[in-house]
């Protein structure tokens, strides 16, 4: 069954209840303010740009009983109504998502049979097909007559990643909107004002996820349901009825617990803690072997090292070599566990690389810049930057360009990462 209301992957809160996408788009704002919906809106934008959280919120807003006693003229966020769509519990506000990527014609039809009568209790029902581009050629054309002229008091929202991926005559009938990725600051406040974050990890969460509000949630645990992470893939499932409840449990000093180890069974995924278990490995595995060579500061100490280990005996590079394998080798094997969060964990090891990258090409100053991700870790990054070989950034992040694309042909996880690892040893001595 695919129809239905969805869960809600955002509880709004009291103190901050418009979504940061209606306040930066004066279409929505005017849409909402003029209670003037169009037939059918076509949301594109990426995952995590607002689309679904928007749609939620005109609806909210329509339907709100105290709207009218709003100054802002949005939704109170408190009367039944509001309450109801916030819970995924209102019968007029109905959303279809695709079951295995693609929404099939009967599934339109069984929508089309379900809003043929009036909405129950909505002043204003709203139809929100999600990834409207699963859609495919008949369904599309199923849905056409529909969105000219929708059921009474229905508008409908389709969301699509792309305009492109829709067929014209889809396009033609929809009012398109498109939702910008939001930007890092504005990431930043929303984790801060909404969950209570601490600015120092709402700040590292929203740069490792590049704008991306889910992600960064994701990252600081926030909307975790029981043990799943909240990803696409199990937000757009069908089967998965569960309203996805708002779990915080970064609490304002949960970074100072991230040193421990990276997981442990039975809680969700503490990402700050496993970022912060992978960056320590990553270094521990490209950094030079002596502990006391972390203590050259001078660039001519730095250069010795790198001159003592390009000519190091091969007794020496053996040696080196069977330590660092085996660092390799086992990181390869943790990261293999859990193939779920893998996704996740390439894009902390890619902006790790790039961040060394930057700092190699602008160097120290850079640091204190947003062009750096990972600040926190600015000392470790700064010495790989200095010590290892110039060509080491191009080399490493081409790897990791390989490494992705053999992980998308599903061949061995533990392979293609041990792969890696090892040719991110073979740069640094290069
Ligand atoms: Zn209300």
């Amino acid at each position: 069954m695919s129809l239905g209301q969805r869960e809600h992957d955002f509880d709004v809160s009291q103190q901050h209840p418009v979504p940061a996408s209606i306040i930066q788009m004066d279409d929505l704002k005017l849409l909402i303010l003029n209670t003037k919906v169009p037939n059918a809106l076509l949301f594109t934008g990426n995952n995590g740009a607002g689309r679904e959280e928007s749609a939620r919120f005109i609806a909210k807003s329509l339907n709100c009983f105290n709207r009218h006693a709003q100054t802002s003229g949005f939704a109170c966020n408190l009367c039944r109504s509001c309450l109801k769509i916030d819970a995924g519990m209102h019968p007029d506000i109905i959303t279809l998502f695709p079951e295995k990527n693609v929404i099939k014609t009967d599934m339109i039809k069984e929508l089309c049979n379900a809003i043929a009568a009036k909405p129950h209790e909505a002043a204003i029902r709203m139809v929100m097909i999600i990834d409207a581009h699963s859609m495919n050629q008949e369904a599309g054309n199923a849905i056409l007559k529909r969105l000219e002229e929708p059921p009474e008091r229905t508008f409908f929202v389709l969301t699509a990643p792309d305009l492109n991926l829709l067929m014209p005559t889809i396009i033609s009938r929809c009012r398109h909107i498109r939702f910008k990725p939001v930007s890092v600051s504005a990431v930043t406040e929303d984790l801060i004002k909404k969950w209570a974050i601490p600015e120092k990890m709402a700040k590292i969460a929203a740069r490792t996820s590049d704008g991306n509000i889910k992600k960064a949630m994701m990252l600081l645990n926030i909307a975790a349901p029981d043990n799943k992470i909240l990803s696409e893939a199990n937000i757009y499932n069908p089967s998965e009825t569960k309203t996805i409840k708002a779990k915080r449990w970064v609490q304002a000093n949960g970074e100072q617990e991230s040193n421990n180890s990276p997981d442990s069974a039975n809680k969700p995924v503490d990402w700050i803690k496993r970022r912060h278990w992978l960056l320590s490995r990553l270094f521990l595995l490209v950094k030079p072997d002596r502990p006391s060579d972390l203590h050259h500061t001078n660039p001519a100490a730095k250069s010795a090292v790198i001159s003592r280990y390009a000519s190091a005996s091969n007794t020496n590079l053996r040696h080196l070599s069977n330590k660092n394998t085996l660092n390799a080798m086992m990181l390869a094997h943790e990261l293999s566990k859990n193939e779920e969060l893998l996704e996740d964990s390439i894009l902390i090891i890619k902006l790790w690389l790039r961040d060394i990258a930057v700092v190699k090409c602008i160097g120290k100053s850079s640091l204190s810049t947003d062009l750096v991700v990972n600040r926190d870790f600015g000392k470790h990054v700064q010495y790989i930057a200095q010590i290892l070989p110039s060509n080491f950034s191009m080399q490493s992040l081409e790897a990791i360009h390989t490494a992705e694309k053999r992980l998308e042909s599903n061949a061995s996880v533990r392979l293609i990462l041990e792969n890696f690892f090892l040719s991110l040893i073979s740069f640094c001595y290069s």
